[in-house]
C-alpha cells in the first residue's frame, strides 16, 4: 500500500523538495492533498502532475483561477483557512507533512493530530509557540511526530535503537550563516540581498533570514526541547560552518553519536516519510577527501543576540516563546521590506519580550491572543524606528 501524503505548503522550498522525493519514490508514496497560500500557478502545475484528491488555495481570491485550471481533472478544489483546517481530517490521508511557514501552521497541525494523522513536520514555529500543547496532544492521541528539520532529523536518527537510553545532551550544529565572525558595524549595514544568500542551504525567505541572525538556531533549541523532551540546559549549540554533521546526541556514558552527510533537505524529508525504512536515493554522497577539515566553535550570542533571547524565552516559559516567535515573524517581514535594519530585528524582538503581557502558564487561546498582541506591538515599534 502506498502512503498517501497531504503536503501543507507544497509550493515552498520544503514542499517542492517533498514532491521531488515522492516523484522518485512513486512506488511508496502518493499525493493526496496539496495546499498553498497564494502561489496559484505553482499549485496548479503540481496538481496536474501529481493528481491529488484535493487541493486548497489559502487566498480565496485565487479560488476561481485554480478551479478553472483544474476543471477537466478529477481534483477537488477548496479555498480559505477553514478548508485547510478541515482537509487534514480527510480519511484517505495517511500522513500530513507540514511545510507551511510561521504561526499559521499551528492550528492545522493540531487538527491533524486530533484526527490521529502521523505528522512529518518542518515547521519549527509550531513547537516554539505551543510545543507543550502539541506534544501532549500527540501523546494522548498516540500520534507520531517525525522531524523534518535537518538537525532534529539528525537527532532522531541518532536515537534509533536508543529509545530507552537517557539523553545527556543534544548538540545542535549551526552553520553560523553568511555573517559568521562579522562585527556589529558590519551587521548594521547588511542588506536583505546579502542576508538572503545562505552559504550551504537554499530555503524560503523567513528561515534564510532567521539563519543569518541565528534566530533559526534559537527556534531550533526550543523545537528540540519539545520534540525530545529535554531540559534547556541539555541543549548546546555548536557552530560548524561546513554543515556536514547535522547534529549530535551525547548519552549517559559520554558517547556521542552524530549524523552526517552533504546538506540536502531531501534526505530528512525522505526519512520522515519512509520511517522506519531507509529508501535508496541518488542524492550526492559525502566524500571525506573533499572536506579535509570539519571545524567547530562556540556561537557568539553577544553579537547574535537572538540566540540568547531564544534561550531566555525558553527559560521563562509560558507565552514568552510565542512572543519571541511573533515578534520575529514581524521583524523579518519588516527587514525584507527594508523597514528595519539587520540589527534592529533583535531590538524589535527584545522590545516585545519586555512589553507584551507575560502569561506564565498559558493555554491555546492565550497563544492566539499573544500572537495578535505581539504583532501589533512589533508593528508599533517598527513604525517608530523607520
Ligand atoms: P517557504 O516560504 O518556501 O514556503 C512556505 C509554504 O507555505 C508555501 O507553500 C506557502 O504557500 C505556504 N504558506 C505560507 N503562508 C501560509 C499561510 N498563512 N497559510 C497557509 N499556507 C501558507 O518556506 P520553507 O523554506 O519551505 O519553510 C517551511 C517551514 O519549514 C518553515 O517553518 C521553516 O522554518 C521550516 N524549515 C525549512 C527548511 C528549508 O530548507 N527550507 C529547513 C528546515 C526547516
Ligand atoms: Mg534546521
Amino acid at each position: 500500500m502506498k502512503r498517501r501524503i497531504a503536503i501543507l505548503g507544497s509550493t515552498g522550498s520544503i514542499g517542492t523538495q517533498t514532491l521531488d522525493v515522492i516523484r522518485q519514490h512513486s512506488d511508496h508514496f502518493e499525493v493526496e492533498v496539496l495546499t498553498a497560500q497564494s502561489s496559484s500557478a505553482g499549485l496548479i502545475r503540481q496538481a496536474i502532475e501529481f493528481r491529488p484528491n484535493s487541493v486548497v488555495i489559502g487566498d480565496e481570491a485565487r479560488y476561481h483561477e485554480v478551479n478553472n485550471a483544474l476543471a477537466q481533472y478529477d481534483i477537488k478544489v477548496y479555498a480559505g483557512r477553514d478548508a485547510l483546517l478541515q482537509i487534514v481530517e480527510m480519511e484517505t490521508i495517511d500522513m500530513v507533512l507540514v511545510a507551511m511557514v510561521g504561526f499559521a501552521a499551528l492550528l492545522p497541525t493540531l487538527r491533524a493530530i486530533e484526527a490521529g494523522k502521523p505528522i512529518a513536520i518542518a515547521n519549527k514555529e509550531t513547537f516554539v509557540v505551543a510545543g507543550e500543547i502539541v506534544t501532549k496532544l500527540a501523546r494522548e492521541k498516540a500520534v507520531n511526530i517525525f522531524p523534518v528539520d535537518s538537525e532534529h532529523s539528525a537527532i532522531f536518527q541518532c536515537l534509533a535503537g536508543e529509545f530507552h537510553n537517557p539523553i545527556e545532551k543534544i548538540i545542535l550544529t549551526a552553520s553560523g550563516g553568511p555573517f559568521r565572525e562579522k562585527d556589529r558595524e558590519f551587521l548594521a549595514q547588511v542588506t536583505k540581498e546579502q542576508a538572503l544568500k545562505h552559504p550551504n542551504w537554499s530555503m524560503g525567505c523567513k528561515v534564510t533570514i532567521d539563519s543569518a541572525t541565528l534566530m533559526n538556531k534559537g527556534l531550533e533549541v526550543i523545537e528540540a526541547r519539545w520534540l525530545f523532551n529535554v531540559a534547556p540546559q541539555q541543549i548546546e549549540v555548536v557552530v560548524h560552518p561546513q554543515s556536514i554533521i547535522h547534529s549530535m546526541v551525547q548519552f549517559a556514558d559520554g558517547s556521542i553519536k552524530a549524523q552526517m552527510g552533504l546538506p540536502d533537505m531531501r534526505l530528512p524529508i525522505q526519512y520522515a516519510l519512509s520511517y522506519p525504512q531507509r529508501l535508496a536515493s541518488d542524492f550526492p554522497r559525502f566524500n571525506f577527501a573533499d572536506f579535509p577539515e570539519l571545524t567547530f566553535s562556540k556561537p557568539d550570542s553577544e553579537i547574535f543576540r537572538n540566540l540568547a533571547l531564544a534561550y531566555e524565552a525558553l527559560g521563562k516559559g509560558g507565552n514568552m516563546p510565542c512572543i519571541l516567535n511573533a515578534a520575529d515573524e514581524i521583524a523579518v517581514h519588516a527587514f525584507l521590506k527594508d523597514k528595519v535594519g539587520f540589527m534592529q530585528m533583535t531590538a524589535v524582538i527584545e522590545y516585545c519580550m519586555q512589553h507584551v503581557s507575560f502569561i506564565p502558564s498559558s493555554v491555546y487561546e492565550d497563544y492566539v491572543q499573544t500572537d495578535i498582541e505581539t504583532r501589533l506591538k512589533a508593528e508599533e515599534i517598527i513604525s517608530r524606528l523607520s
